[in-house]
């Protein structure tokens, strides 16, 4: 692939795109693929490139810490905790670049909000599950990748076979579509290797 047009490889430099807009870059795929290392990896490259840069992150997700964004490998960022997408408007600040995590929990306004916000020349990085745990797609990150001008799906490893894990297990039966958790109630698997254990299974 050309580095030049592939932002995990290259993170994108404001100053080679000579007009006002900005642009939406989502990185999606299974829990445990790397989607938040990969966004605090873009954003603090923005953040030595002197960009102002704010962090979102859903309320609902409070499993590692309220006030940063933490991956599972223990990286972190400043970050502000929103209840909705619509707060992302007011608690925006100065800031240019955008990073925007958990957005399967936002719900389809965020896809109305990101659209604004690259309209008004923001860099919005959105990361999130691209499935739920049945596989079906987990909005609004489906229609984020639609209305977006860069992917990076990322891939987690298969626990059962070791092959690229595109999906995420749930490891108990409840058939909610939302129980947050992480390694104990979760694993990626393969498509393979995938199962739907949940009681309501039909
Ligand atoms: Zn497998």
């Amino acid at each position: 692939m050309n580095e030049a047009t592939h932002p995990a490889s290259t993170d994108i430099d404001r100053s080679h795109y000579p007009h006002r807009s900005g642009w939406i870059e989502v990185i999606c795929g299974p829990m445990f693929s790397g989607k938040t290392e990969e966004l605090i990896r873009r954003l603090r490259r923005a953040q030595i490139a002197k960009q102002e840069v704010a962090i979102f992150k859903p309320q609902i997700d409070d499993r590692f810490s309220a006030d940063h964004l933490v991956s599972h490998s223990d990286s972190s960022l400043p970050s502000t905790s929103v209840r909705s997408a619509r707060e992302i408007m007011e608690k925006l600040g100065n800031a240019t670049v955008l990073g925007i995590d958990e957005a399967q929990f936002f719900g389809n306004e965020l896809v109305e909000i990101c659209r604004k916000l690259a309209a008004q020349g923001c860099r919005v990085i959105v990361a999130g599950l691209d499935q739920d745990y049945r596989c079906d797609p987990f909005e609004p990150v489906p229609q984020l990748l639609a209305e977006a001008e860069y992917i990076t799906k990322t891939l987690a490893i298969c626990v059962k076979c070791g092959a690229p894990g595109s999906r995420t297990q749930r490891l108990s039966t409840e058939s909610e579509r939302v129980i947050v958790g992480a390694q104990d109630r979760y694993e990626a698997r393969c498509r393979y290797c995938h199962e739907i254990l949940a009681d309501d299974q039909s």
